[in-house]
């Protein structure tokens, strides 16, 4: 892996700014996401233009917080947003908000425990063998439009600038980017997995990987190879009104709601005049093409 191409592109200026340091801060946090937005999380932590996750991945990943501390909040939380006859158990019953988010908390320990349990997932193997005979492209071309946020592709660009000026990215635009790289462009899931970690504030061996292996359906659980991301109905659904890819893309600022999610498919006139890139790949020839390759994985 340390001889694969090393992207021309660094961290935008001011990523640390809004990561105040420290266990007060992660506590300031806490608590306000459990007295707060804790129990419209189910309903809101989709959508990337609301900040309706906790923010509180990279006070967990350096240990300044710890899981147990939130879970602590969270369940106290749940007693607090119900009755006390009708709470029978606060991890699965009460508010759907916050049951959720304890969920979120539990993959964390569950990434944790895969890569306890199988080791071989921290050397830059596949959880699941079979997947290590894959044949991904090698496109360094398109590796690097990926890693500046000019695919082509606004919610992909989107969110690989967000991650470049601020450090974070939403989850859900973790998942759309993973699938991406992995599934259209098809390059080997590692270098999103190195790139991620070496931008990431929150970079955390277990969770990147088993993120990407998710993704790239290499990895532990039931994301079958041909249920593929469509980027451009992801966006649709999740940023339904382009807000976030205007906050990140200010090329695409003057598009309307209709041309947002895909502007390649603009009058040309009207898309000559935007400075932004014609997606890289097809994205349904491309999603043939990698259902067909992992169709083809022996054992
Ligand atoms: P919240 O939604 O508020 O969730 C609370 C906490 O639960 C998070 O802080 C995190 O510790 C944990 N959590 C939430 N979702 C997940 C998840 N899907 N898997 C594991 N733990 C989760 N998370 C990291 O902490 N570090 C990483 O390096 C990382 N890389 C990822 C790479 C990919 C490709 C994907 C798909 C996901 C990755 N995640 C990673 C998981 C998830 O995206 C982040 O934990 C989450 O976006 C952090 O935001 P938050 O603190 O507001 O989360």
């Amino acid at each position: 892996i340390g001889l694969w191409p090393q992207p021309a592109v660094r961290p935008m200026d001011g990523s640390s700014s809004q990561w105040a340091g420290g266990e007060s801060e992660a506590k300031k946090r806490l608590n306000k996401f459990a007295r707060s937005h804790i129990t419209a999380y189910r309903a809101e932590r989709d959508f990337p233009s609301l900040a309706g996750t906790s923010t509180l991945s990279p006070y967990l990943a350096i240990g300044a917080i710890s899981p147990r501390r939130c879970f602590e909040a969270a369940t106290e939380a749940n007693q607090n947003a119900q009755k006390p006859r009708e709470l029978a158990s606060p991890l699965d019953s009460g508010s759907e908000g916050i049951t959720t988010w304890i969920s979120e908390l539990i993959w964390r320990e569950f990434y944790i425990h895969v890569m306890t349990g199988f080791p071989r997932v921290c050397m830059h193997r596949a959880f699941q063998p079979a997947t290590e005979s894959i044949r991904w492209n090698v496109n360094d071309k398109h590796f690097d439009a990926w890693c500046r946020g000019e695919t082509g592709v606004p919610i992909v660009d989107a969110g690989m600038r967000q991650l470049r000026a601020t450090g974070w990215m939403h989850n859900r635009v973790r998942m759309i980017v993973a699938m991406y790289l992995s599934k259209n462009l098809f390059l080997d899931w590692r270098l999103g997995e190195k790139f991620f970690m070496q931008h990431l504030v929150d970079g955390f061996l277990a969770s990147n990987n088993g993120g990407w292996q998710w993704s790239a359906s290499t990895g532990t659980d039931a994301a079958p190879y041909f249920r593929i991301f469509n980027p451009v109905s992801q966006s649709e659904r999740f940023d339904p009104e382009g807000k976030f890819i205007r906050m990140y893309i200010p090329e695409l600022r003057s598009v309307g709601h209709e041309s947002i999610h895909d502007p390649s498919a603009m009058p040309p006139l009207a898309k000559a005049r935007l400075s932004y890139p014609e997606p890289l790949v097809n994205l349904s020839t491309t999603r043939e093409a990698a259902i067909a390759a992992f169709k083809g994985i022996k054992g």
